[in-house]
């Protein structure tokens, strides 16, 4: 994998909000262009009260792979972004996870996600969910550690390698690299930290993650030796890399130079965050929180009939079938469609389409 990032100058966009360098109080770096075929990427970055706004379609400010592809049937498509995220994050009394939700935006307006919705046997059940980034089941990811949804949804499952963000002079020393915002309001940066988080005079390096692989067999499921093909097969270890269990770390930033919880995103498992140090926002629930994808002001899949929510959570490899795999899943599945974790599915959770990730599994 490249560990670098392709740089190209900063085109501004002509909003007369958009400043063109970060700031304290409100981040706006606009990014533009693109030279792709017909498909012109929007995103625009506004603060609105107490919080930062990311409108876009969605499509990346550069070219992505060729789609539909091997692993992945999906073609890319314009969505109706509109991520908010609080411009000052609270941490949540414990770690927050969501199964299905967009962990953030990048700066370009596509979204990011770590988690798949393939998984072994397709049973949600088992536990062993397939890793999108380990590269044993071939999910269609592109050069740019993206691919695509049933939705159209283009999504950063990685760094989001051919970003353009001037942020950083490729030619000059390492520097961090703000790439977007996750839903809970902390920044994401790439791998890129300080040596000492504290001091922005000290080396910015590499920071590890603090996962490894378990050693030994699988007790059940798939069996066979832990190898990454599935989430389940890593472990984190405090103290063993840098970050801490959510790919994170407090310390100084370019954009916030008295310091800031923030997460990083790693060549190594893993890759992206899988929860939230802070609450996340609805509009990152693929549900369709208020004005979230798919939600109300948000737009479903076009060229596709809508299926109601429960019927996606269930049927989990997507073939319009509900299978004795799946029906054995169903209490998990639609414990996915709950949201805001109340241990019922209310109204708003049983609105919009739930789409899950990616083509069926094949075997790796
Ligand atoms: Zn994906």
């Amino acid at each position: 994998m490249r560990t670098h990032l392709r740089l190209l100058p900063l085109l501004l966009l002509a909003a007369p909000t958009a400043r063109a360098h970060p700031d304290h109080d409100g981040i706006l770096i606009p990014v533009v262009a693109n030279r792709g075929a017909g498909n012109i990427p929007r995103v625009a970055v506004a603060i609105e009260g107490d919080k930062r706004i990311v409108r876009s379609n969605g499509l990346p400010d550069h070219a992505p792979g060729a789609f539909p592809r091997k692993g992945n049937p999906n073609t890319v498509a314009a969505q109706d972004y509109t991520f908010a995220v609080p411009l000052e994050p609270e941490d949540a009394p414990e770690p927050v996870f969501r199964g299905g939700w967009f962990f953030g935006v990048a700066l370009n307006g596509v979204p990011f996600e770590a988690g798949t919705g393939e998984f072994w046997e397709n049973d949600r059940r088992s536990g062993w969910n397939y890793e999108a980034m380990t590269g044993f089941l071939n999910l269609g990811i592109d050069a740019h550690n993206a691919h695509v949804q049933p939705t159209g949804a283009y999504h950063y499952h990685g760094l989001p390698l051919g970003m353009e963000t001037g942020a950083k002079d490729a030619d000059g020393p390492p520097a961090m690299r703000l790439l977007g915002w996750a839903a809970d309001g902390y920044p994401i940066y790439d791998a890129a930290g300080h040596d000492d988080p504290k001091d922005a005079a000290s080396p910015v390096r590499a920071l590890r993650p603090s996962y490894r692989l378990k050693e030994g067999e699988r007790p059940d499921g798939p069996g066979g030796k832990y190898d990454g093909t599935f989430t389940a097969d890593f472990e984190y270890v405090e103290g063993l890399g840098d970050l801490d269990a959510l790919n994170g770390i407090f310390g100084v930033t370019p954009e916030f130079p008295e310091g800031t919880y923030h997460y990083h995103i790693t060549d190594a498992f893993p890759f992206l965050g899988r929860s939230w140090k802070g609450t996340p926002d609805p509009s990152f629930s693929k549900g369709g929180g208020p004005g979230g994808p798919g939600g109300p002001g948000g737009r479903g899949p076009e060229g596709e009939r809508p299926l109601p929510p429960v019927v996606r959570a269930l049927d989990a490899n997507g073939d319009g079938e509900i299978d004795a795999g799946e029906i054995a899943g169903a209490p998990d599945a639609l414990g996915t469609l709950d949201t805001n974790g109340d241990g019922k599915l209310d109204r708003e959770e049983l609105r919009p389409p739930f789409p899950p990730d990616g083509p069926p599994p094949g075997r790796p």
